[in-house]
């Protein structure tokens, strides 16, 4: 255990590299001239990803993909260099810029960026879809929203200037900052949780099973974009907030906002969150059953299967599987298949379905189910 003073930081042992050796900085001064440049409105989840290319979260990206980069990741999962890569990173336009470079603003009119372009090219919708989502059913969320896209990319590196307002300040941070964080604590081993839900006992549970073998756990709530019947972030981050208070050591666990927009692509997003992760310092990565999924696109484990395409220690970030668990009555504790032989009558289990409908009615779930301080939280989300 190091002690926090400026020698024993200079001998702590290192964090996993990131992505690619080299954590990307794409932040920088706003350059002369801005105001004359062409500018490009872009959608909230490419905002998202500006900004995520901005702190260094997707290196060893340092701005959307061009074609060679987007051709390989979508039929290899690698980047042209070769670099494991799950998702595309682009930018949607109609028409190819007049000039060199772009400026690029958010919705709301308010300019971030700018882009130096080196390629424009068009892309095929429906075999991006194919392979990345593994459906082209548009009445999946993701699909449905490449489907919406302007029809060609625009490449190129990006300088941002002004970085989008967190939603969260208070978890805001960058990957060199949770860095800095942990190294501050003396850990070495890190193991970060991907969650788009208010945490229960069952991720609780599992989040603990991997502390136990690790330094510290950096819960990493997604607060991007969601489909609309997700919970609201801001409930969701309430719920964190008095578990970690109430349940977790403090000096174990940092909980900050990973400032993606979900996919909904399953398998690769599971690879692609992974890889994420570990540019923000995290050595283990927990993936549970259908992680990133929605519907019933995905197999149970074919987010988990996923990793096997890739070499041992490829990734460099170790991914750590879970089954669902429960309460066993007989054995009196957490569990999962792998643990309890017991029958499922013994289990207590619920539905998403039926614990929403005990939370709108006020009432709390079974303490083996939800700790009392989330669940409260959640019933004052649905009166309002
Ligand atoms: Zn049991």
């Amino acid at each position: 255990m190091t002690v926090a003073t400026t020698e024993s930081k200079l001998i702590a042992p290192p964090l996993i590299s990131p992505h690619g050796g080299t954590l990307v900085d794409r932040t920088g001064d706003r350059p002369d001239g801005v105001d004359a440049l062409e500018t490009l409105t872009l959608t909230s989840r490419e905002v998202s990803d500006l900004d995520m290319l901005a702190s260094g979260a997707l290196s060893p990206l340092d701005g959307f993909m061009g074609r060679e980069d987007y051709e390989r990741v979508v039929d290899e999962m690698r980047l042209a260099s070769g670099l494991p890569w799950a998702l595309p990173v682009c930018l949607a336009v109609d028409d190819a810029p007049s000039g060199d470079s772009v400026a690029l603003a958010d919705e709301a009119g308010r300019v971030l960026a700018v882009l130096e372009v080196t390629e424009v090219y068009d892309y095929d919708k429906e075999r991006e879809a194919e392979r990345c989502f593994r459906t082209t059913d548009d009445a999946h969320p993701g699909v449905a929203r490449l489907y919406e896209q302007k029809t060609r990319y625009l490449a190129g590196r990006v300088t941002v200037f002004d970085r989008p307002e967190p939603a969260f300040p208070e978890l805001a941070l960058d990957p060199s900052e949770t860095r800095a964080a942990f190294a501050e604590r003396g850990w070495r081993r890190v193991v970060g949780f991907q969650t788009r839900n208010p945490i229960h006992r069952a991720h609780e549970y599992l989040t603990k099973v991997a502390l136990e073998t690790v330094d510290g756990l950096l819960i990493h709530p997604l607060v991007g974009d969601t489909k609309s019947d997700d919970v609201p972030a801001a409930t969701r981050v309430e719920c964190y907030r008095v578990l970690v208070d109430g349940y977790y050591p403090a000096e174990r666990v940092l909980v900050s906002a990973f400032p993606a927009a979900m996919r909904y692509a399953g398998p690769r997003e599971a690879i692609w969150h992974a890889i994420c992760r570990k540019n923000f310092g995290c050595s283990h990565f927990i993936v549970g059953r259908d992680h990133a999924g929605v519907g019933d696109y995905y197999g149970t484990y074919d987010a988990q299967l996923i990793f096997d395409e890739f070499a041992p220690h490829e990734l460099d970030i170790e991914p750590m599987f879970f089954e669902h668990s429960f309460w066993c009555r007989t054995c009196g504790s957490m569990a999962s298949a792998k643990t309890c032989p017991h029958d499922a009558s013994q289990h207590v289990f619920l539905s998403g379905t039926k614990v929403r409908e005990i939370l709108a009615a006020g009432e709390l779930p079974p303490v083996e189910f939800s700790r009392p301080e989330v669940a409260n939280v959640l019933i004052e989300a649905y009166r309002k």
